[in-house]
């Protein structure tokens, strides 16, 4: 549902945003439900003007309350079809509640911390997040006519912009130069069911992409990796294992299991990181695989409404892809009785991950030398490097 946070970052445009029946009756109803459920919407004023909906003019006229004996009926005049009757039911309207929004964002980053107001009414720090070692404030900033001063200058003050990645309402490309990231609340977040997720990977990925961070960089920008260390960088078309590669160099010393790499892949990260051996996937990271299935799903109907065919090619691998792995790691596929096979995994990750290290050895020597004398492999894989290295991942 991703027109859900499209119709709330618009709602919050507005400095009193209203929300009357008829609009919500356009909602598609699930929508309807998430909106209401969690008290993203909540009761306002009722409306003092409706639409007509007995003729054909859409002309909108002031509601008059008459008495029918004890209750009190509500009507409106039409010049075709005289007064109207309009149900109370029709006149109820509802608001968007901000701060319970930025309660539920906060919660879907994880924070342990409550929000906290940095502009009163317009921006909040709803999260801080660690990208490649170093700590991000996430910071919501609802923009309308009347966030003034530029909130920009505002929100710099209070905080080093460097580590700032703000979410808006508002796509704003040129406005936050300066700022770690910048993403419209859509890009950030995203509903599936009725679970407000964080994009964790799109963040980072934009963090990277618009910070200018000198040093070693290892990061998959398009269809290639740009690999930066020791003052070299070479480009290397995306494989498997490179993405494997990435994970553990963003988190250095750390055992990741193979079958957490694999689940890296497939954008769900650091959720499926459970247990040293990785021998089954558990509950938890079954049902990430499944909300990752559905994200793609809902991106590739947008990106086929938008005409885009690169990215729905690119949309229907990576499906194919997670739902190969899903598989082949719950043993779906074949002999459904057969046991997840950690070793097949292991075997699997090994080989993509010294085969990419072998092509990166040829394009980036230096680079190839390092990896080959730092990473170790087997059923856990891990990144130690003797000297402190940070990379952009
Ligand atoms: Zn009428």
């Amino acid at each position: 549902m991703p027109q859900i946070l499209k119709l709330l970052s618009q709602l919050l445009e507005s400095r009193r945003p209203i929300v009357t029946a008829d609009d919500l009756a356009t909602l598609p109803e699930d929508n309807r439900d998430v909106l209401l459920n969690q008290q993203i919407l909540v009761p306002s004023r009722p409306a003092t003007h409706v639409t007509c909906d007995a003729c054909h003019d859409d002309h909108v006229e002031e509601v008059t309350p008459i008495k029918v004996g004890k209750r009190v009926a509500f009507r409106i005049p039409c010049p075709e079809a005289g007064w109207v009757g309009v149900p109370e039911e029709r006149l109820r309207q509802w608001t968007v509640d901000v701060r319970r929004l930025v309660a539920l964002l906060s919660a879907a980053v994880g924070s342990s911390q409550p929000p906290d107001e940095l502009i009163r009414g317009f921006a909040w720090r709803v999260a801080t997040i660690e990208i490649a070692g170093e700590s991000y404030d996430v910071v919501f900033v609802r923009i309308n006519g009347t966030t003034q001063p530029p909130f920009q200058d505002e929100l710099g003050r209070k905080h080093p912009p460097a580590r700032t990645i703000v979410i808006s309402t508002r796509d704003l490309p040129d406005d936050t130069t300066g700022f770690a990231a910048s993403l419209p609340l859509p890009s950030a977040f995203t509903f599936t069911g009725d679970h407000l997720l964080f994009q964790l990977a799109r963040v980072r990925s934009v963090v990277s992409a618009q910070s200018n961070v000198a040093g070693n960089v290892f990061q998959l920008r398009g269809d290639f990796w740009q690999l930066s260390f020791d003052g070299t960088t070479k480009f290397l078309k995306d494989s498997v294992g490179m993405g494997y590669i990435a994970r553990l160099l963003a988190e250095p010393d750390r055992e990741i299991p193979a079958v957490a790499l694999l689940a890296a892949r497939a954008g769900i990260d650091p959720l499926v990181a459970t247990g040293s051996s990785g021998e089954i996937l558990d509950d938890e990271a079954r049902e990430n695989y499944g909300r990752r299935y559905h994200e793609l799903k809902e991106d590739l109907e947008d990106a086929k409404e938008d005409l885009d065919l690169g990215r729905v090619e690119k949309l229907e691998t990576e499906m194919e892809q997670l739902t190969d792995e899903l598989a082949k790691a719950t043993g779906l596929r074949g002999n459904p009785r057969q046991k997840f096979d950690a070793d097949r995994v292991r075997k699997s990750v090994s080989m993509a991950v010294s085969r990419d290290i072998d092509k990166i050895t040829d394009k980036h020597e230096a680079l190839g030398h390092h990896l080959t004398a730092t990473i170790s492999s087997g059923l856990t894989f891990r990144y130690a490097s003797d000297r402190k290295m940070d990379w952009l991942t």
